[in-house]
C-alpha cells in the first residue's frame, strides 16, 4: 500500500476543550516519510513538535506532546481522524495552544479532511508488524498486541453506570468502518467530575456540545447518545489516535481493556523499546488498496 497525503491545503476554527480559546488549524499536504508535524504558530513564528511516542509528556485527560517550549494539548481526534482515512504525511499549523475540540468526536476532522481530498504517493507506507504476544497492564486496565496482517482494535471497557456497564466492540481498519462507526463517536464525562476539572483550570470550554456527560443515572445531553456503546467506541477513537503516533501502520491485532491516554502511551513505549516484539517493513506487502478495498462488514459488537 502506497502512502497518502492531502490533496490540498486546508483550515477550519473551533474551540480548545481545555483553554476555552479559539484556534485556528490548518492542514498541509507534504512529501513522503513526513509523518504528522504540528507547527505552532505564534505571529511569524513557527515552532515544530513531530507527533511521535516520545514527544508525548502529559496525558491527564487528553494526549499532549511537546518540544522544547513548545506544548500542544488534545492532538488525539485529529490524529484519529488522519490515521482513519490512511492519511500518513501531513503538516498541520496551529494558531493556539491546543486543537479545537469541536463536537468532542473526530467527525468534523474527517470531514474537513474528506473536503481537502487524499492523495496516494509514491512510496510504500511504512509498517509495524507484531512479531509475537506484547501485553502491558495497569490498575485499571491493560492492552495487549499480537500478531495479524491487519490493524484491529478489541475494546472492552467497565463503568459503574447504569448507562455504560462493560461494552465490548471490534474494529477492524477499514476507512467506511472508521468514518460511520468510530468517528462520531464523543469524548465522555461524569456530572460529579465536572467541578472537580473545572477548579484544576481544565475543560473551560467544555459543555454539552462537545461531550456526552453522565448523571448518576442516565446521559443529560438533550440529543442523548450516539450510539448506546458510544462510550467504547470513543475509547477505540482515541487508542486509533494515540497509536498513530508510532508514524507507521501496525499490521497487529489490539485488545485493550479500560484503556486511556496514560496506559496508551506506556504500551507504545514498552512496545517499541523491545524489538523482540516487532519489526519494521519500510516496503509493503499491499492486500488491499484504497480503491478496492474489503466489504464493510468490519463490525460486531460482543
Ligand atoms: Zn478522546
Amino acid at each position: 500500500m502506497l502512502q497518502r497525503t492531502l490533496k490540498r491545503t486546508a483550515s477550519f476554527v473551533g474551540v480548545g476543550l481545555h483553554s476555552g480559546l479559539s484556534t485556528r488549524v490548518t492542514v498541509k499536504p507534504t512529501g513522503p516519510d513526513q509523518g504528522y508535524v504540528f507547527r505552532l504558530i505564534e505571529g511569524d513564528a513557527a515552532r515544530e513538535i513531530v507527533a511521535r511516542v516520545e514527544n508525548v509528556v502529559d496525558t491527564q485527560r487528553c494526549t499532549t506532546i511537546a518540544a522544547g517550549a513548545a506544548r500542544l494539548h488534545t492532538i488525539e481526534h485529529l490524529l484519529a481522524a488522519l490515521r482513519g482515512l490512511g492519511v500518513d504525511n501531513a503538516e498541520i499549523g496551529i494558531e493556539g495552544p491546543e486543537v479545537p475540540i469541536l463536537d468532542g468526536s473526530a467527525r468534523g476532522f474527517v470531514e474537513f479532511i474528506a473536503a481537502a481530498g487524499v492523495q496516494e504517493q509514491d512510496r510504500p507506507r511504512r509498517r509495524l508488524v507484531i512479531e509475537r504476544r506484547f501485553r502491558l497492564e495497569d490498575d485499571s486496565g491493560y492492552i495487549e498486541v499480537s500478531p495479524d496482517d491487519h490493524f484491529s482494535v478489541e475494546c472492552t471497557i467497565e463503568f459503574a453506570h447504569p448507562q455504560i456497564q462493560r461494552q465490548s466492540i471490534i474494529y477492524r481498519d477499514d476507512d467506511a468502518a472508521f468514518v460511520d462507526e468510530i468517528a462520531p463517536a464523543r469524548t465522555f464525562g461524569f456530572v460529579s467530575e465536572l467541578e472537580k476539572l473545572r477548579e484544576a483550570g481544565l475543560i473551560r470550554g467544555g459543555s454539552l456540545e462537545n461531550a456526552v456527560v453522565f448523571d448518576e443515572t442516565s446521559c443529560v445531553n438533550p440529543d442523548g447518545l450516539r450510539f448506546p456503546d458510544e462510550c467504547v467506541r470513543h475509547k477505540v477513537l482515541d487508542v486509533i489516535g494515540d497509536f498513530s503516533l508510532v508514524n507507521a501502520q501496525i499490521d497487529g491485532k489490539v485488545t485493550a481493556f479500560c484503556p486511556g491516554h496514560s496506559l496508551n502511551n506506556r504500551f507504545l513505549r514498552c512496545l517499541l523499546a523491545d524489538p523482540s516484539a516487532y519489526r519494521i517493513e519500510e516496503s509493503g506487502d499491499s492486500r488491499r488498496s484504497f480503491r478496492a478495498r474489503a466489504p464493510r462488514k468490519s463490525w460486531s459488537n460482543s
